[in-house]
């Protein structure tokens, strides 16, 4: 025996708190076992490269071993070891006191909220599955004593000589009754593919070879595990991710397939991505993919894995990067994060806000580069691309204004303009009476296309307008640029539209349009359809339907409002009915004095605006055809 005694805790028993505490996330002890272990490894490779030893750096690898009869798993690896002293210090004082600060800390607060994951626990989160743990370690320091230390979860430990050959340590987990699960093949290598698959050295997984083929039958008693079988052993991990190499050695077709290693549920692949690299004045490392946006934003978020020194932290990266970045994929590495800390704190915290301002700034600069360096492939991409950008746009003002320079305007007959060209374009024949250049666009070419054709007959331009984020879009625009305004193609008739000075002349007597309001007005729905009487072309159509600008945005922002981002809803109530007074057609409608053959005019006509706005449904479309049927018969 070399020594018996109490660990440094003043805490009469912190494992039941740790356990407690920690009931949701009990998994993660082996993640911090195993990275205790890589970092035991790295320590051999860093006492080699000054020199301090040999050894066979290639050798070096990290074993998991399920023994379910001893009910133990061991987290063994050949780095650096650790003599008596060294256990004394690193795991009786230190390491102690690190997780009873932990526990200390966060024992007031709502466990749920504070805890939140990640955090350095460390050693001690062994503890959260383990009624017994055991360290059998030899320093790899020359002539060193092995040893031996044993704990069962009470602040008693004792540490003694043991006869172990090769350096390294092994950690022996005597798993809890309460956390039998943890002795389930199927559970350790779903942790250990979740943490480790990007781990820098070999991680093996193996069970005890005792439970596979022991025909002896006899145990060593000195050597509780044993080594594993070379039939069952396998590599769970890749040592060398894509982030972690130099982009000049990767091709595209690399990076794709680091892709599928990363999301081999996800069946299309990405359209491009950035590779980042940053060691000044934070250490960061990562590949962010740009997938093909589908309209629903929020589904696609939480895909970043975020990563410290290759070991998996959260795929729940908010508060670290900005959050229009969560639409993208990929991993971000950085040894910079604090990671045990609550979420709030990581919102204030200095380094976060850094490498959150970086990310936006790599990502502006690599679509920047994208579209100087070849435009034509870039308006490609933009339909795939554009809610990402709108979307970082419209949260994030330093975004934006990279973002003004690339960001692209569709218009209904398929050229694509960045907003200054755009606006150069039309500038002069938009513009209205007042001086405002009266940008036209659509939501729906199909659906408001009698609308659109309107427009463009007269010369004017309109904007291909599709996806839930446009009219959050044009008021940023709006509130940018003074001289501009945006309306949808179906806001007025089109004089109205873009007002010139020159008036139609009305055709109709103010007496005439006085007596035709109310006809019109007894053949429709009053609360659903206004009815206003202009004067439009006589080659226009006889009635359209219209609906103003800005009740139907306070609608739309409203319902995509808050944060949300789902797809606008049900269609707003009130919709105008503007008449055309110098239609012939209408004149005819006054000159009717038959009252049914009027009602079936008026009901007619009424009916095909409906129609040319998709209006038309149900029921009244039903009437619509029959009276159609019955007038051609
Ligand atoms: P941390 O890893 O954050 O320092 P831990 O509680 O996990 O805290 O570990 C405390 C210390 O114990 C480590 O810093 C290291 O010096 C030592 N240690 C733990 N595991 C090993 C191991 N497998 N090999 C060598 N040393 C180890």
């Amino acid at each position: 025996m070399i020594k018996e005694g109490n660990i440094n805790v003043s805490t009469e028993n912190i494992f039941p708190i740790i356990k407690q505490f920690l009931y949701s996330d009990h998994e993660i002890f082996l993640r911090e076992l195993v990275s205790n272990a890589v970092d035991a490894t790295q320590k051999m490779k860093t006492l080699s490269s000054i020199g301090e030893m040999k050894t066979n750096l290639d050798k070096l690898k990290v074993e998991v071993i399920l023994d379910k009869d001893a009910k133990t798993l061991t987290i063994r690896d050949n780095g650096i070891g650790m003599d008596a002293d060294e256990v004394d210090k690193y795991i009786n004082q230190i390491a102690f006191s690190g997780a009873e600060e932990f526990v200390n800390k966060y024992k007031d607060e709502d466990a749920k909220n504070s805890i939140i994951g990640h955090f350095g626990l460390g050693f001690y989160s062994a503890f959260m599955v383990a009624k017994e743990v055991e360290i059998i370690s030899k320093s790899q320091k020359p002539k060193s004593t092995p040893v031996r230390w044993v704990c069962d979860g009470s602040p008693n430990f004792t540490m003694e000589e043991t006869t172990k050959k090769t350096k390294g340590t092994d950690i022996i987990l005597h798993i809890a009754d309460d956390s039998l699960e943890f002795l389930e093949n199927q559970r350790i290598s779903g942790i250990l593919t979740k943490y480790c698959k990007f781990l820098p050295i070999p991680v093996k997984f193996g069970m005890n070879t005792n439970q596979i083929d022991d025909p002896s039958g006899e145990k060593d008693e000195n050597d509780k595990v044993k080594q594993i079988s070379e039939e069952v052993e396998n590599i769970i991990n890749n040592p060398t991710p894509a982030w972690t190499k130099s982009p000049a050695d990767l091709s595209n077709e690399d990076y794709t397939s680091f892709y599928r290693e990363l999301y081999p549920m996800e069946f299309e692949d990405p359209l491009f991505q950035i590779h980042l690299n940053v060691d000044y004045p934070f250490n960061l490392t990562g590949i962010l993919y740009f997938p093909k946006l589908k309209n629903n934003v929020e589904v696609q978020k939480n895909k970043i894995n975020l990563y410290s020194n290759q070991v998996f932290i959260t795929d729940n990266v908010e508060n670290i990067v900005p959050e229009f970045l969560t639409l993208l994929h990929g991993v971000i590495d950085s040894p910079d994060i604090p990671l045990n800390v609550s979420r709030s704190y990581l919102q204030a915290d200095g380094n976060v806000k850094k490498i959150s301002s970086h990310i936006t700034k790599k990502v502006a600069d690599k679509l920047a580069s994208m579209f100087k360096k070849d435009r034509k492939d870039f308006e490609k991409k933009w339909d795939d691309v554009k809610v990402f950008i709108e979307y970082g746009m419209l949260t994030d003002d330093k975004f934006y204004d990279k973002a003004e320079k690339f960001a692209m305007y569709k218009t209904t007959a398929s050229a694509y303009h960045t907003f200054e060209e755009y606006f150069e374009k039309v500038k002069e024949t938009q513009k209205n009476k007042d001086g405002k250049t009266i940008l036209l666009y659509t939501t729906n070419p199909k659906e408001q296309h009698s609308f659109v054709k309107r427009a463009t007959d007269k010369g004017y331009e309109v904007l291909d307008f599709e996806g839930p984020l446009v009219s959050h879009l044009m008021s940023k625009l709006e509130s940018k640029h003074a001289d501009v305004q945006f309306s949808r193609v179906d806001a007025d008739t089109i004089d109205k539209l873009i007002q010139k000075d020159e008036e139609q002349p009305s055709i109709l007597s103010a007496e005439q349009i006085e007596s035709l309001k109310p006809m019109i007005e007894g053949e429709v729905d009053k609360g659903k359809l206004v009815v206003q009487v202009e004067s439009m072309s006589p080659t226009d159509s006889p009635m359209i339907i219209t609906q103003s600008e800005f009740m139907r945005r306070m609608k739309e922002q409203q319902m995509t409002g808050g944060g949300g981002m789902q797809m606008f809803g049900s269609l707003p109530d009130t919709y105008n009915l503007v008449v055309n007074g110098n239609h012939p057609l209408v004149s005819k409608i006054l000159e009717e004095k038959d009252d049914a053959a009027r009602s079936g005019l008026i009901k007619q006509t009424v009916d095909l605006a409906l129609l040319a706005q998709g209006l038309l449904k149900g029921e009244d479309l039903t009437d619509f055809v029959s009276r159609s049927v019955e007038m051609i018969k």
